[in-house]
């Protein structure tokens, strides 16, 4: 069995690549809920519909979120009632979350909702959010604190971070199954994914880190930065405002109590002996994935460092 941390895009390409070499069901992926929030009364789980869409096989490729085809009627109606458009949703992608946010009020919980989620759009991945509870990322920032994605989207990340709050992380406790899956795998990948606000997060629910610190799988992490710069999205700005150097070793020193193997990018060849200077064994190969072939290669190089320890 193997689990994976995801965060979003850069999580679902890697596992879209993953799941044409390993059975689905042999796959169980823990993703991050800090990203969710309630928008239009409904619940929107940004990360676990990125995850579920791409490996169901219709996510938006080019925007590497939403539903391929998606129009935007719905929203456009919402502009024209007063309502701000802050935050795309097609209007397929609002039948999710009217579906999910039904669901949570009749009192599933938000695996519960997940899980038939994926049955109907026939995936046979195990996909699980981090948590059932509530649990929010806020970014403290020089223009006050904000939900992440008011921070990201709304205003474009262009704030500087002060800090990063976890509101929920006292009394959130992993999902059904997270600690369980963490246990019995015999491979544990941490996705490329960000190591604040995606990875970081998911480590930060109780019971997780130590799970991952007493299981007997290999654990082994891509790094989401490539020349001392995230391919996308504000890892940078995160880490800096947390007061980390912006590199493929932060990553790596991040993860350094539980990690075994850190994949790195050939490009950061310099890297190399910084991170093994912290008992963690590398391997260089190319993890920017263009291509269906660059996403399988990759998890062939993941599934061959697995035997290899
Ligand atoms: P989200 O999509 O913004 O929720 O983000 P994720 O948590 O998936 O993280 C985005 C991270 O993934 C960024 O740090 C990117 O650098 C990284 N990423 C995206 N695409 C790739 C890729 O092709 N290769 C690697 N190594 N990292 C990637």
């Amino acid at each position: 069995m193997i689990t994976a941390l995801a965060g979003g895009v850069g999580a679902a390409k890697f596992l879209s690549g993953l799941i044409k070499i390993v059975p689905e069901e042999e796959l169980t992926v823990i993703v991050n809920t800090g990203d969710d929030m309630e928008l239009f009364g409904l619940h929107i789980s940004p990360d676990l519909d990125i995850i579920t869409y791409t490996l169901a096989g219709i996510v938006d490729e080019e925007k590497g979120w939403g539903i391929k085809g998606d129009t935007f009627n719905c929203l456009e109606m919402l502009e024209k009632y007063g309502y701000e458009k802050w935050f795309n949703l097609g209007d397929k992608d609002l039948a999710t979350h009217i579906h999910r946010t039904i669901l949570l009020k009749k009192g599933l919980t938000l695996s519960q909702v997940t899980k038939d989620i994926c049955r109907r759009l026939g995936l046979k991945v195990n996909i699980l959010p981090m948590t059932d509870d509530k649990f929010e990322t806020w970014i403290e920032t020089d223009a006050g604190l904000m939900h992440f994605q008011e921070y990201l989207v709304k205003r474009g990340a262009r704030d500087r971070v002060l800090g990063v709050k976890y509101v929920g992380v006292e009394s959130a406790k992993p999902a059904e199954g997270v600690i369980e899956s963490i246990l019995r795998s015999s491979l544990i990948i941490i996705c490329p994914s960000n190591p604040i606000v995606s990875i970081g997060t998911i480590l930060s629910v109780k019971g997780v880190r130590e799970a991952l610190r007493k299981s007997h799988a290999r654990k082994i992490a891509i790094s989401p930065i490539i020349s001392g710069a995230p391919l996308k999205g504000p890892a940078d700005k995160l880490m800096s405002g947390l007061g980390l150097e912006v590199s493929a070793f932060s990553v790596a020193y991040l993860y350094r109590d539980f990690l075994n193997v850190f994949i790195l990018d050939q490009l950061d060849r310099g890297e190399k002996e910084r991170i093994e200077s912290l008992g963690i064994r590398t391997i260089l190969t190319n993890t920017i994935m263009k291509t269906l072939e660059d996403k399988v290669n990759l998890a062939k190089v993941v599934l061959e460092a697995s035997k290899s320890i």
